[in-house]
Formats: C-alpha cells, structure tokens, sequence
C-alpha cells in the first residue's frame, strides 16, 4: 500500500502482552507527557526502549519505572533537539548500533508549542527555534537511522502529528506548519521506502487532545481532567509501533475518535 491517506485502528484491536518483544524502539521526548507513555507502553510489551530528550532526570525517572516494573532495560540518550547538529544525530544511531545492533521503531514525539499568535506578529527566533525541534531534528534523526531500520525485517518509523497539522487554524503558527511538514515528510519517505518485503512502514498519528504540559499550555483555562492521560491512548501507537500494521504504510492516523 503506497497511497496516503487517511487510516483507521480497528476498533476492536487489542495487543498481544508480547507485542514488542525483542524489539528495540526509540521514543523522543520519552521523559513526560505522551513520550513517557508511549515508552512505558512499549516496554510494557516486551520493548526494549531507548529514551531520548533534553532533561535527564526526567528520563532516568522513566527508565527507573521500566525497571522497577520488571520491562526490559531501557537505555538514556541525551539530546537536546534544538542544537544538535548532524553528526550528534549520526552518533546516537552509532551507539544504537553498538549496543544493541538494530532499531525496530522509531517514535518522533518531542516537540514543541511556541507561540499562539498571529503570523504577522510571530517572533522569528521562535519560528526558527520549532522548525529546529519539531521538524529538522525528526529529519536528521530519520536520515541517521534510515539504515538500521532498513535492516530490520519490520521497522516502524511513526511521526506526530496534530489535528493543526491537517487543517490550519489561526495564531497556532510554527507548531501548525512544522506539524504540516511532519505529515509532507512522512508521506515523502513512505513512498521513497515502500517496497514489495513491507520492511519500513511509515506513519503519523495525531495524539488528539490529551493531558500533559503542551496540553495545559495551549489551553490554559481548561480543566485538565476534561481529557485523557497519555496511558489511555496508547492502544493505536501499540498498533502502529507492532506488526499487525505490518504492510500500512503512509497513512495519518488519529489516535481519538475525532
Ligand atoms: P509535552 O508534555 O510538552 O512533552 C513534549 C516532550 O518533548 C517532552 O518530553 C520534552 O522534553 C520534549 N522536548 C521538547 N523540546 C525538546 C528538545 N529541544 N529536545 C528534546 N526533547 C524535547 O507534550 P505532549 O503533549 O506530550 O506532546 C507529545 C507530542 O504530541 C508532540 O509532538 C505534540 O505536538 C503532540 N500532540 C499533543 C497533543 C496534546 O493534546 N497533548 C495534541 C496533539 C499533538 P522535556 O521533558 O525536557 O520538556
């Protein structure tokens, strides 16, 4: 399947305990928020799971959870998205290689919110610093782990995504475009990857309205309460991270009913 278009979860879909054993996946932004979850989610299941981002403690908190619950041995890399540069991101596949000889998936998460105004008032750095975070980094670190996950017999490479990413809405400004760009990005490997062995799938999932930080940010006034935790939507990433979406590939996903 080439096309891109727009996929669905089956609603009944329940992974397997071992869904991801033996795997290895690094999840960025894997020390809060949705990237915490998805990283627990997947150890859950068998993952071993390499924990990138930019605040240490927080990603040695994660790792302590994976091993306290008894989950395969996570890994910590730190790497702060917004400077490195093209040969940091060469090392980390590097050390991924070395330790462990192969990268089954892939989860960009991280990112960031910027400004919420209109364009004609947006601050450039600021412009800059999200197209930095949110769109190079997820391009230099697929460039560098392209040919580990080539490699494995069914890797999956997964963007997010965001609902501002499929339809523009005002004063949401770089985060919108750089989320547009993910989805450009996304569809442009998925073709340059498709081929008859299925070996790199390629996809994105809008997490949908979900409570953490960037939440909270955006919509200050609202009661966090009123939206799911990260635990509770990790069901469509299990799905797309494992190998019942063996086959799916350049579709965007949505991970709530909209
Ligand atoms: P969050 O709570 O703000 O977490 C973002 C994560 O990205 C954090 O772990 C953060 O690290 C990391 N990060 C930010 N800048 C980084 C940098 N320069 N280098 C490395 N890591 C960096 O956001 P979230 O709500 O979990 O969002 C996760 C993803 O879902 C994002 O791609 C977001 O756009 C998308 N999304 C979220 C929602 C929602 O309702 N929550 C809706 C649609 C899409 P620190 O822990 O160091 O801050």
């Amino acid at each position: 399947m080439s096309a891109s278009s727009t996929g669905a979860i089956p609603t009944d879909y329940q992974p397997a305990p071992d869904l991801l054993k033996d795997r290895v996946i690094l999840v960025t932004g894997a020390g809060s928020g949705i990237g915490r979850g998805a990283a627990l989610s997947f150890a859950r299941h068998g993952a071993t799971v390499i924990l990138l981002g930019r605040t240490v403690n927080r990603l040695e908190a994660v790792y302590d959870e994976i091993d306290a619950a008894g989950y395969p041995e996570a890994a910590i890399v730190p790497l702060d998205l917004q400077g490195a540069k093209q040969e940091d991101y060469e090392l980390v596949a590097e050390r991924i290689r070395e330790s462990f000889g192969r990268l089954d998936g892939l989860l960009h998460n991280a990112s960031l919110l910027g400004q919420l105004t209109p364009i004609e008032l947006y601050d450039a750095e600021t412009w800059n610093k999200l197209m930095q975070v949110n769109l190079n980094g997820p391009f230099l670190l697929t460039r560098a782990c392209i040919g580990l996950l080539r490699e494995a017999t069914d890797a999956s490479l997964l963007f997010t995504s965001s609902s501002v990413g499929r339809k523009g809405r005002a004063h949401w400004g770089a985060y919108s475009v750089s989320k547009f760009a993910t989805e450009g990005l996304m569809q442009v490997l998925a073709d340059e990857l498709d081929d008859e062995r299925h070996q790199v799938r390629v996809n994105s999932i809008n997490p949908g309205a979900t409570r953490t930080a960037m939440r909270q940010l955006a919509y200050p006034g609202e009661n966090p309460g009123n939206n799911p935790a990260p635990e509770d939507i990790m069901t469509p990433y299990l799905y797309l991270m494992g190998p019942d979406a063996r086959a799916i590939t350049g579709q965007a996903f949505d991970a709530q009913p909209k």
